[in-house]
């Protein structure tokens, strides 16, 4: 416990609070490591019996997740973060470039943030396997989260941080709903010493885009396996958003083994007839170098795009943070950042005002509503425009 957190005003600890939090993923372990920081007593309760897992996709590195890290007390340099590119180049499709400007910036992956808050947070309170199955609000304020096994734990605050599908929120919030957007995201890893010449040539160190008829692509360094950010042990990190209807897009959620995952499917799960489908579209849209590494990307995998931003984040001793909460377009580079500064803000507001954590939730809502709100609004008006080249999609076939 740190010194100007041990003790509010009045001179109360406020370690005999007990915080909740569903899920384990990134807003989890932010708001989780955060509260833990501030005094509390936290238990984060993940759905998965095992660690997640993820091969590393790729993550713009905001300033927002740094802060999570130093308050967390994380010991890290800046260069073992992740990679650095230096210009933003856009392509057109037939491999001229468009333009090509400086922007340096640093791209990090998704399990190096996972991985070094999972340390930060420790393994004593993180439960694995524990899927919340139901809420119950207690007379006092006091909240209990029922298990599917039939367990429960009862605590000051619960913290839904269970993702885009959230329980948390279908229990509670039950008019929210997130809505697909029209397209997905078809998106590969490449580790960088299988990365074809063509595309090592063109796009090797930069942040790299090409545009076409329904058709926006991106790709960009990352680090490699085991967090790996030596120049030769790192992935080659791309994301392609191409239009398909909801027919389609049942069609695609539906893996190799037939089995329909909702709105994304894992590296390795995709049905091939859609690897071929790629693979042709990549042919006919993409300039050269972008063809060649989606054509060496050995498991594609994808991720329906879908809006949401609730309008209320606290119902009583229950709130939501991270995707949870809202779920900006990709585009925004937003989607970590978001969950970072809902932990942030969180940790300051109950530090504020230790002895009453009805008030401190009620001055911490109305700015991450509007975060939500802005980020929706501005991930669709960006979104809208280069899937569609207009402000609201049309029907798409
Ligand atoms: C394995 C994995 C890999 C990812 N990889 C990338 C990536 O490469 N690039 C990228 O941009 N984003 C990635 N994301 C998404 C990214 O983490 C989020 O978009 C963003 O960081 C906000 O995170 P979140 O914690 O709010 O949501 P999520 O990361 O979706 O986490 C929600 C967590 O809640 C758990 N959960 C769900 N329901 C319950 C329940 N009923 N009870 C208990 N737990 C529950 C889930 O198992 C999950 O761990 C990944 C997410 C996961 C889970």
């Amino acid at each position: 416990m740190s010194d100007n957190i041990e003790t509010s005003s009045s001179g109360c600890t406020a370690a005999s609070k007990r915080a909740l939090v569903i899920g384990g993923s990134l807003a989890g372990l932010f708001a989780g490591t955060l509260l833990l920081r501030a005094g509390w007593n936290v238990d984060i309760f993940e759905r998965s019996p095992d660690d997640l897992d993820s091969r590393g996709g790729g993550i713009v590195l905001q300033p927002e997740v740094v802060e999570v890290f130093r308050q967390a007390g994380v010991d890290f340099s800046m260069h073992a973060l992740g990679v650095s590119s230096q210009y933003r180049v856009v392509f057109h499709p037939d491999g001229s470039i468009q333009s090509r400007r400086l922007a340096p910036q640093t791209q990090t992956s998704w399990s190096l943030i996972y991985s070094t808050m999972r340390r930060a947070f420790g393994t004593q309170s993180y439960h694995q396997g524990r899927p919340l199955a139901d809420i119950r609000r207690n007379p006092g304020g006091r909240v209990t989260a029922v298990f599917d096994d039939g367990s429960e734990e009862t605590g000051d605050l619960l913290v839904g941080a269970d993702g885009s599908n959230s329980t948390v929120r279908q229990l509670l919030w039950t008019d929210a709903e997130p809505r697909y957007a029209g397209y997905l995201a078809w998106r590969g890893l490449v580790p960088e010493d299988a990365m074809p010449e063509i595309t090592r040539e063109t796009l090797h160190g930069d942040f790299a885009f090409a545009n076409n008829r329904e058709s926006h692509i991106l790709g960009y360094l990352v680090p490699g396996e085991r967090n790996n950010t030596t120049p030769g042990q790192r992935f080659y990190n791309w994301v392609w958003y191409r239009t398909v209807d909801d027919v389609q897009l049942r069609d695609v959620m539906t893996d190799v083994d037939g089995r329909y995952r909702g709105y994304s499917i894992p590296e390795g799960k995709l049905a091939p007839a859609w690897r071929e489908h790629i693979w042709r579209d990549a042919d006919a849209l993409l300039p050269p170098a972008f063809r060649a590494i989606v054509r060496a990307t050995a498991q594609p995998f994808a991720q329906a795009i879908r809006d949401l931003s609730v309008d209320r984040m606290v119902k009583g001793r229950v709130i939501l943070v991270g995707d949870a909460a809202s779920i900006p377009r990709p585009h925004t580079a937003a989607s970590t950042s978001k969950a970072a500064t809902n932990a942030l803000a969180l940790q300051t507001a109950l530090l504020r005002l230790p002895d009453d954590v009805d008030k401190a939730l009620a001055s911490w809502e109305p700015q991450q509503t509007a975060l939500g709100r802005y980020l929706r609004e501005h991930g669709c008006q960006v979104g809208n425009h280069l899937l569609f080249g207009s402000a609201s999609p049309k029907q798409v076939g």
